[in-house]
């Protein structure tokens, strides 16, 4: 660290120090020795246009010379008003007011403190829990947290966690309930379903508030699709039972997976979605949940209009420019398209490095929201001991190498295991595709040796 004499920034890691990154442009980053990393999972599945976009910088600018901030309990920007617009348009038919905060696990927060109120002022007092599922992340928040399954940080949490609920969400490569997967899908009679039903009544439907997913799971299982269906039967439990269904878009949203939405590809309506990362492509923090006309209606008849809720930065101008901005890179770059066309393409190049590498023994995903599951030895099916951290440290391989992936490990029961995500930015070439395959081909070949040793 050149010219850093002390160091006072503290990060989740004290004892770890990190390259220093000067710029970035396009798909790569740079450090203060020049050296020069691809960016595959754009950051932390933010960065989803790359890095050095004028337009979005000068954007920024423009509207922190103008006004850096109003504060939204007192004043409105038109930008505001546009960007809200903007995104209720691109979201499924009926969610169209859009609540902004700054991070995804205020958004989340956010989601479930408005499912609780909207219960609550209906006169439905009791509907306070949420239930969400083990292989999932919403955040780190108490509330965001309680209803994610990290189980490594909620550890550390448990007295203070709220008393929500959690099922297995569907992972047919390794049912986490021993079902065979041609048995359950040809049954119609899925346990990952029946669970969530088991579970409703066990706490009481009056009880239950919220029920919280992602569309496609990310951080804690990387990048598995849900069954086709799955969603379908979800919704009409949290419609039998008076249970708002939150789709957490956090990770997935604005193009991820191909599609606006992944609630696209997922054939739902859903009560609320939440939204961050893509939405500003890491340009500025911005996030928020886009909300349900009904529910919409119950907070103004039954609320007086008042969601009790707020945040200092909500809607912050310069956040919101930074939106704007994306929004219209993300449309004149045509990005959809690339998604769809370099996600194809990335999913046929990991097959083929999973047939050279036994330590691969699933490729899932959907666009440009990939995942591969590591194993000790796919034909003996031998996971990793968490301990060994090996995708952290495949992933520390690829970095010497010039690449930087999402890596996740740890495991409850084996449901989980180690897998890698790949999410390069949303405008990533060819050329870049091949240098992430090439980069993570030579990282299992170094990892097998050190495996060795
Ligand atoms: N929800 C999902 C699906 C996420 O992937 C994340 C972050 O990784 C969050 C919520 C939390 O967002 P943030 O880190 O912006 O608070």
């Amino acid at each position: 660290m050149d010219g850093i004499k002390k160091d006072y920034v503290f990060h989740r890691d004290l004892k770890k120090k990190y390259p220093i990154i000067t710029h970035g442009e396009g798909s790569y980053l740079f450090d203060e020795s020049g050296k020069k990393y691809l960016d595959a999972c754009s950051g932390a599945v933010a960065a989803n246009l790359g890095h050095g976009i004028t337009s979005i910088g000068e954007a920024m600018a423009e509207q922190a010379k103008k006004a850096a901030f109003v504060h939204t309990m007192r004043f409105e920007t038109k930008a505001l008003h546009l960007l809200a617009e903007t995104i209720g348009k691109m979201a499924p038919d009926h969610l169209n007011k859009v609540y902004f905060t700054t991070g995804g696990s205020e958004a989340n927060e956010s989601a479930l403190k408005l499912a609780r109120q909207y219960h609550r002022d209906a006169g439905r007092h009791q509907k306070h829990i949420v239930i969400g599922r083990w292989q999932s992340y919403h955040g780190n928040t108490i509330g965001s947290l309680s209803a994610g399954g990290d189980v490594k940080r909620r550890h550390a949490y448990t007295p203070n966690l709220l008393n929500y609920a959690h099922v297995y969400s569907p992972y047919c490569h390794r049912c986490p309930y021993d079902r065979q997967k041609d048995d359950c899908l040809s049954k119609q009679n899925w346990t990952c379903v029946t669970d969530i039903e088991r579970s409703i009544l066990e706490l009481g439907p009056e009880n239950v508030s919220a029920f919280i997913a992602e569309p496609i799971v990310g951080s804690q299982q990387g990048a598995v699709p849900p069954p086709l269906g799955y969603f379908k039967k979800v919704r009409e439990l949290c419609d039998r039972y008076q249970i708002l269904l939150i789709i957490d878009e956090v990770m997935t949203g604005f193009g991820r997976t191909g599609t606006n939405f992944a609630t696209e590809q997922i054939g739902i309506v859903p009560d609320i979605i939440t939204f961050g990362k893509g939405v500003s492509a890491g340009y500025a923090p911005l996030a928020g949940m886009i909300v349900h006309d009904q529910v919409i209606e119950g907070i103004i008849e039954n609320s007086d209009g008042k969601f009790i809720h707020g945040y200092t930065y909500s809607g912050h101008p310069v956040a919101v420019a930074a939106g704007l901005a994306a929004l219209d890179v993300y449309k004149q770059d045509s990005v959809l398209e690339n998604v769809k066309k370099q996600g194809l393409y990335l999913f046929n190049r990991l097959l083929e490095l999973k047939q050279k590498h036994a330590f691969i023994s699933d490729v899932r995903g959907r666009g440009l929201l990939m995942g591969i599951e590591l194993v000790k030895d796919r034909e003996q099916d031998l996971l990793f001991d968490p301990a060994e951290k090996a995708a952290e440290r495949l992933n520390g391989i690829a970095m010497e190498l010039g690449a930087v992936f999402y890596p996740g490990s740890g495991s409850i029961d084996g449901t989980k295991g180690e897998h890698l995500i790949i999410s390069p930015p949303l405008n990533v070439t060819k050329t870049e595709m091949d240098e992430i395959v090439r980069i993570l081909d030579e990282s299992f070949t170094i990892f097998k040796l050190q495996l060795r040793k």
